[in-house]
Order: structure tokens, then sequence, then C-alpha cells
């Protein structure tokens, strides 16, 4: 058997190209009647990368409790990548670097609003009844209750004074849920 050189034409460009490192190709899929393999030139390759870059990324917040955040990226090209961090993209012809973009900016969000979640400890004794509340930030706040005569709680706001209102709204929300 006499060997022989490979002829590769870009299935993008349709143009011959000679191998310059790695080779990049479209695996054959018989389903979609595709018998060969997709040879991507160089040039082209190096296109798909760089518009595939990620230009913006909105992170959403869950719609629902117990669901997750995904994230919308803008890309070099003009379009819109809409990564879900569960989703299986095995299969999917998306670089790699894209992903990872999206996934980063999902972690760094859940990171950062952690550190603005308010943690409260409740002291109820016999001389003290307070609330205190803390984030990942640094701001505490720590206020006296009581019961009014209804059993309802009653929290002395002045020390709410002066307060980020963000870090007040999050503490008094977080009260509402324990009592
Ligand atoms: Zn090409």
């Amino acid at each position: 058997m006499k060997r022989k050189v490979m002829k590769f034409i870009c299935s993008d460009c349709k143009k011959e190209f000679k191998p310059d490192g790695d080779v990049y190709y479209l695996p054959a899929n018989l389903m979609n009647g595709q018998k060969e393999p997709q040879w991507i030139c160089p040039k082209c390759h190096k296109k798909w990368l760089d518009g595939w870059k990620v230009v913006r990324t909105v992170v959403n917040p869950p719609k629902y409790k117990n669901t997750h955040c995904t994230a919308t990226c803008t890309l070099k090209n003009g379009k819109i990548f809409f990564f879900n961090p569960v989703r299986d993209y095995f299969n999917e012809d998306i670089p790699i670097d894209a992903m990872e973009t999206a996934r980063k900016a999902i972690n760094d969000y859940i990171m950062e609003s952690r550190k603005h979640e308010v943690d409260i400890a409740i002291t109820d004794s016999f001389d003290e009844q307070s609330i205190t509340g803390k984030d990942g930030t640094g701001n505490t706040i720590k206020v006296k209750f009581r019961h009014d005569r209804n059993g309802k709680l009653q929290i002395d706001d002045k020390a709410l004074i002066g307060k980020d209102e963000n870090f007040v709204n999050l503490f008094i929300k977080k009260i509402k849920e324990v009592f």
C-alpha cells in the first residue's frame, strides 16, 4: 500500500488548507447524513473562537425557589448564549472558555450574594431580649425587642437608624421569617 497525503477542505470556507498544528473537525454524524468528518481550517477555527468571546454576562437569579442561577452571555459575534449550569453541553459545539466564563460569573454572583445574607441570633433571657444581625461584609446590628399585649413582636427601631438600608431590610425580612 502506497502512502498518500490527506487533502483537507474546510467545511466552512470551502478552501483547501494545510494543517497548522491541531486539525479541528466535526465528527461524521450518520444521523444527519454526514458521512465524512467536517474539517475546519485554522482561520475558520480562530474566527469561531473569537466570535465566541464573551463580551457581557448577566446572571439571572433563580425564578422559583429551589432552582438555580443561569447566565445570559453576549458574544463578540453579536449572538446570545444562554448558559444553564445543570444542562449537559457535552455534545454541543461550544468553546470551553465561553462556558467557563459563564460558570465563573454565576459562582461570583452566588459568593457575592452570600456575603449579603443576614444571620440573626436571638437572646431571650430574664434580663435581655435582643436580636443581633450580621452579614458577610461586616454589617452588624443589635435591637431590643418585646412582645406586646397581643403577643406581637415589637422591635426597638432606634438601633436601625443610620444603618445601611439594604442591610436593615434583609435583617427585618429575616426576623419575619423566624418569628
Ligand atoms: Zn475555513
